[in-house]
């Protein structure tokens, strides 16, 4: 078994593009409507293309929300992180 899980994120980039969909792996369990496919393919990879910097520490952000904010992440569908 696999400990870590998938989780959906919608990342805000300082461009005011639309959020960057992503999908980010955490060492928790998530709430199945927060999961997102292995290999889903994201809006952005991780150092190219559209120029938009992802923070090196997504996962610890991400891992931070879930804590902090998963009533509304739950609600919303997805994990909310801003740049
Ligand atoms: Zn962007």
């Amino acid at each position: 078994m696999n400990p870590n899980s998938s989780v959906k994120v919608h990342f805000e980039c300082d461009r005011g593009h639309a959020p960057h969909e992503l999908c980010v792996a955490v060492n928790q369990a998530v709430p199945p409507n927060l999961r997102c496919e292995a290999g889903q393919p994201s809006g952005i990879s991780k150092g190219g293309g559209s120029g938009c910097r992802i923070p090196d520490n997504l996962q610890e952000l991400v891992t931070r929300e879930l804590r902090d904010n998963m009533q509304e992440s739950r609600r919303q569908g997805y994990v909310l992180i801003r740049d």
